[in-house]
């Protein structure tokens, strides 16, 4: 069992690879798009199995239902929606899933 200060470590290898692997994906996505979508499931599990988040710019770049990398113009439809609730509604095309982020509840935060 690591302690702390190992987990502490491990977590944040973690998070690097995982915004490498996007990295990856964000670039392959013109050559192979299915690459791309591997390393978003390698993103996942990595995440999974050291129990860290994937960070909040990134979650935004895969569909939470097929888990296929989203490329605006490509193969997801982003618009803002100002009624009710401002907030941002990504359309996954590949499965037609439908992701709404809160504007309100981002800014309150202070984070992107
Ligand atoms: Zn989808």
């Amino acid at each position: 069992m690591p302690c702390r200060r190992q987990k502490a470590e491990i977590r944040a290898i973690a998070i690097e690879r995982i915004r490498r692997l996007f990295e990856m994906a964000d670039y392959m996505f013109r050559v192979d798009p299915g690459l791309s979508n591997r390393y978003v499931e390698l993103a996942r599990r990595i995440a999974m199995r050291c129990r860290v988040r994937i960070p909040r710019d990134l979650r935004r770049r895969f569909c939470h239902n097929c888990y296929k990398f989203l490329v605006p113009g490509a193969n997801c439809r982003v618009r803002i929606a100002k009624r009710r609730e401002p907030h941002v509604a990504i359309t996954c095309l590949e499965c037609g899933n439908v992701m709404r982020l809160n504007l309100r509840g981002l800014r309150r935060e202070g984070q992107r």
